[in-house]
């Protein structure tokens, strides 16, 4: 792979991009003494990131099966180290017998074992998948709660977690920060961070507000097929002009499908 030379430009895209906001840092919410670095990209080069994503996929969903805001949970929960297709594949016949806490609970953590064994960690996450189905019983009546806190409490749910039900489910512009997220926003600088925590904090700052429910899945989709940790497929990419990753291969012109999406964007926009 061949390293960009220089960051693409509103002269490289043909765009008006708007200049790059000054480049002051600003402290974390959630950690006043730590410093969030800034996007690289300037407001109208990330809207249209975003404009290009919606363009492509306007409605773009995950790739775990669920039926119900428990299921969902749970696939979640199981899906820590573990890929949705595996997930899947475990989850088919699981959510047939017990789509409801109570019913999980009645199945049991050894029979619960047995049917997630493919998948990693199973016997940690049955654990959890039965505790946690205990604490909504308890405390919340058997439902799914829509609220951070209370679903960070829930065994096994983490902040991660939480966003992706409060997202998927509820319908909250969170952005659950994974390992394509955290690659996607330090990659391309745009949404700079040493924790997950900070990148989703730069992601809330970045992404512009009309976008933020879908942004989480287009950049898990972008991530994990395009935008490849080892080695991103950049032939393939739809913000290839866009983007200012040293890491971005060079090429003589700018891919097909970066042409085709951003005729799509301007045709919308025209509109
Ligand atoms: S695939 Fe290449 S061009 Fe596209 S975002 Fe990733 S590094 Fe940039």
């Amino acid at each position: 792979m061949t390293q960009a030379k220089s960051s693409p430009s509103s002269a490289a895209t043909g765009r008006s991009a708007k200049s790059a906001p000054n480049r002051k840092k600003t402290p974390s919410v959630d950690n006043p003494g730590r410093v969030l670095k800034r996007s690289r990209y300037s407001k109208a080069e990330i809207y249209e990131i975003f404009q290009r994503f919606h363009a492509d996929n306007p409605e773009p969903k995950g790739e775990l099966n669920y039926v119900n805001a428990f299921t969902l949970l749970v696939a979640v929960v199981l899906s820590a180290q573990a890929t949705d297709v595996g997930v899947n594949r475990a989850t088919r016949h699981l959510f047939e017998i017990a789509d409801t806490p109570e019913k999980m609970v009645a199945l049991g953590e050894d029979r619960l074992r047995e049917e997630i064994r493919t998948i990693g960690l199973y016997k940690n996450k049955a654990k959890n998948v039965i505790l946690l189905s205990q604490q909504l019983i308890r405390d919340h009546g058997g439902d799914v709660p829509e609220n951070r806190e209370a679903l960070e409490n829930l065994a096994g749910v983490g902040r991660k977690t939480a966003n992706v039900v409060l997202n998927i489910y509820f319908g909250h512009p969170t952005i659950a920060v994974d390992t394509h997220l955290f690659r996607l926003g330090n990659r391309l600088g745009l949404a700079p961070g040493k924790t997950p925590l900070d990148v989703e904090k730069a992601m809330e700052k970045t992404v512009p507000k009309e976008f933020a429910l879908h942004a989480h899945h287009w950049l898990i989709l972008h991530g994990r097929y395009i935008c490849k940790a080892r080695k991103p497929e950049c032939r393939r990419c739809l913000i290839y002009d866009l983007c200012k990753s040293p890491e971005k291969e060079k090429f003589d012109a700018v891919p097909e499908i970066a042409l085709r999406t951003r005729a799509l964007v301007d045709k919308e926009s025209a509109a």
